[in-house]
């Protein structure tokens, strides 16, 4: 079985549920140019990814080297060990019908009797002005969209085709609709030009879109006429989509997608493996080209025998507080391997602050307490108000399931009230062996605008991880930190940060960045 699917034109996001439930079952990956590489990622480890993308000239593998080896990995697939639900995925960008050759592919596989299905996507031609602004219709200008490209013959250049000379200009200028071209720049003159000569006005707007729905998009509105001159002077180059047509003019008012605070920056995000997810949506949201870096891994703690006692005899204590979202899921994964589930759990469940909350939430344990800050004095003020008896804890039993380097405060105020505490590291951090290749290319290149730290710890990880000679870098960059801890450590890095959060969780280090969007970068501390 041979599934051609449509990657969409870019952004991950654009991927059909369809298309990422063969990709996470592919045995086979055949991929090309102008697919997204973070698709792959949704791959199982095992899978063999082949490219066969057009740029990389020496590698190229002709349409019919293509074919064949569609049809040798389908019948070496079929032929594992019975029934099978590992499939061959041929992932093409935007969608595979359009100007992808997945007709000749499809026609192929079935001349050799390979089962094949299609899995649309949304083309470069249409979620390119999308995500420019610009409707490819709209009932106040244009009934028809016409999607174009050149004949199908190679040029030399990457995935792109040479203008078709047959082409008729005098009917595309006629049907007065949106025209939107696939093809390269090189041919704009051309394409304007003879438009022009077949009856289009010279001021039809026109706009060209690079890179679309990437962080890097960029868009050049001009003219007929203008356009070539204008697409040559900003350097355009493929892959771009050219549209014409008044829609263009909608842009005006509809260009969301460049326009958003945090578009065309990039930031760095320093945090776990686990967590970097939540901050990194929020910043995409908001425009931002995210690298994860993490710097911090979780592992079990020093003494898990320890730890599986007073797991397997949770419900001995009056209450138990998580103080992060980390322990709660190294808890609650902990506890599934020793065969325990939520009824092990003591009647009062306590978590630090809102994230832990809802961390405990996700394996169905509502908080008792969650104060809406996350402040180790302030959870402890509000558990002895709470479970106490006049401010006195006297001889309640409290288990504390933290990080390896949290602060001491609650416990302190705890016993200071009388409880009794026993406090156990759920999971120790460690560095990882090294930054990610992406980081560090970004920040060698300067092009890192915001680096994120989450804890002292983000900081004091990153420094020992990053090469020396990139330390500079950092220091060049903008430094969220999310609060005086993290600010501290930062100093005595001598990083001091840029901003701090005002609120110190995720949200308001997403707040604190909004505000600051578009400020310059600091000098380097001296
Ligand atoms: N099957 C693809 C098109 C392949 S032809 C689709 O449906 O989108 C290759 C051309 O598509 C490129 O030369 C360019 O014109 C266009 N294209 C593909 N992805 C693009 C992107 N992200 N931004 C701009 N143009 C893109």
């Amino acid at each position: 079985m041979v599934y051609l699917v449509g990657g969409g034109a870019g952004d991950p996001g654009l991927l059909t549920q369809a298309g990422t439930a063969v990709l996470k079952r592919a045995a086979v990956v055949v991929y090309d140019a102008l697919v997204n590489p973070a698709l792959l990622d949704l791959c199982p480890p095992d899978t063999e990814k082949i490219y066969v993308g057009k740029s990389a000239a020496r590698h190229t593998l002709e349409q019919d080297r293509i074919n064949a080896l569609l049809v040798q990995k389908a019948r070496q697939t079929a032929g594992e060990i019975a029934p099978t639900e590992r499939v061959v995925v041929r992932l093409k960008g935007g969608d595979p019908y359009v100007f992808g050759r997945g007709g000749e592919e499809a026609q192929y596989l079935r001349t050799q009797g390979i089962h094949f299905a299609v899995i649309p996507g949304i083309t470069a031609g249409i979620a390119g002005p999308a995500y420019a602004g610009i409707p490819v219709t709209h009932r106040d200008f244009t009934r028809t969209v016409t999607f174009i490209t050149g004949h199908r013959k190679q040029a030399a250049d990457d995935h792109e085709e040479l203008p078709d000379s047959g082409l008729n200009y005098e009917s595309l200028a006629a049907l007065g609709g949106t025209l939107v071209f696939y093809m390269g720049v090189q041919a704009l003159p051309e394409i304007t030009r003879r438009l022009h000569a077949a009856g289009m006005a010279a001021d039809m707007p026109a706009a060209v879109i690079q890179w679309a729905t990437y962080p890097r998009q960029r868009t050049i509105v001009s003219t007929l006429a203008g356009l070539a001159a204008a697409a040559r002077k900003a350097g355009i180059q493929a892959p771009a989509i050219t549209i014409i047509g008044q829609v263009v003019n909608l842009r005006a008012e509809l260009n969301w997608f460049e326009s958003r605070p945090l578009f065309g920056k990039t930031v760095l995000v320093t945090r776990t493996r686990r967590q970097a997810g939540r901050l990194s949506t929020r910043l995409a949201d908001l425009g931002a080209n995210v690298i994860e870096s993490p710097v911090i891994e979780l592992v079990p703690p020093a003494d898990e025998f320890a730890i599986d006692q007073a797991l397997a005899q949770l419900n001995q204590y009056d209450c138990v507080v998580f103080t992060s979202p980390n322990g709660v899921e190294a808890a609650w994964r902990r506890m599934g391997e020793l065969h325990l589930d939520a009824r092990a759990f003591p009647r009062r469940v306590a978590a630090i602050g809102p994230a832990t909350a809802e961390a405990l939430r996700t394996i169905g344990i509502t908080a008792d307490l969650a104060p809406d800050e996350f402040i180790g004095e302030k959870l402890a003020a509000e558990l002895i108000e709470r479970l106490g008896d006049k401010g006195d804890l006297q001889g309640k039993q409290f288990l504390l399931l933290r990080a390896d380097i949290a602060r001491g405060e609650l416990r302190r105020e705890l016993i200071r009230a009388g409880a009794v505490v026993k406090d156990m590291a759920i999971y120790q951090t460690v560095a990882p062996k090294t930054l990610c290749a992406e980081a560090i290319e970004a920040l060698r290149n300067g092009t890192v605008d915001w680096i994120t730290f989450t804890s002292a710890s983000t900081a004091t990880n990153l420094h020992a991880l990053l090469p020396p000679e990139l330390r500079d870098r950092v220091a060049r960059a903008n430094r969220l930190s999310i609060g005086p801890i993290t600010s501290a450590a930062l100093c005595r890095l001598g990083w001091p940060p840029t901003v701090e959060a005002t609120r110190h969780d995720i949200p308001g280090m997403i707040q604190a960045l909004t505000i600051q969007a578009g400020s310059p970068a600091p000098p380097p501390p001296a």
